[in-house]
């Protein structure tokens, strides 16, 4: 569940999914950047506005998303919370694939949720509906050098997995550091 920090409502988690580049470049992979600076892996969990009725109604209708994006650096450290994704992958490398897995999500996203920006924007993914209340938090989770080559390596992609940065078109992006 996801509420508080000024959204409208109560939002409960749809999926969570990640955006990564083809391993060439350590700032290349996520969607967004902070002043220019880009990661090698940007995590995103969506959630549906708990107002609807249902996660089908959400989607359609307007704030009825809100995605938490969370970036992560590449390090030597191995993060033990992310392994069971990373088991997971090589047997959900082709897209339709699927497995269920148990997460402990409050050690996968930051301890500490602010700094974070917000903005209202669209999914990055088609049906890209302009109904989503971004939250993107400054603070990056981190991984290894290991973890990082299964995501790149053991996953298959027709193009890009992360769509290029897009312009604002007069959107207003705040910041909390509350
Ligand atoms: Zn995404």
């Amino acid at each position: 569940m996801m509420y508080g920090g000024r959204l409208p409502g109560v939002f409960r988690l749809l999926q969570l999914h990640f955006h990564f580049g083809d391993g060439s470049h350590m700032e290349q992979g996520s969607e967004h950047r902070i002043n220019h600076q880009g990661y090698p892996v940007e995590m995103h969990l969506v959630f549906w506005n708990m107002k609807y009725l249902s996660s089908e109604l959400a989607i359609k209708s307007p704030e009825g998303l809100s995605v938490l994006a969370v970036f992560f650096k590449v390090t030597s450290r191995v993060n033990t919370a992310l392994e069971p994704i990373v088991k997971m992958l090589p047997h959900v490398g082709y897209k339709g694939k699927a497995r269920t897995l148990s997460l402990n999500l409050d050690k996968i996203i930051p301890w500490k949720l602010t700094p974070f920006y917000r903005y209202k924007g669209s999914l990055t993914t088609p049906p890209c509906t302009e109904n989503v209340i971004w939250t993107v938090l400054e603070r990056p989770m981190s991984m290894s050098i290991s973890q990082y080559k299964v995501f790149v390596n053991t996953l298959s992609w027709d193009s890009n997995p992360y769509r290029p940065v897009q312009p604002l078109n007069g959107r207003k992006v705040t910041f909390c550091n509350a």
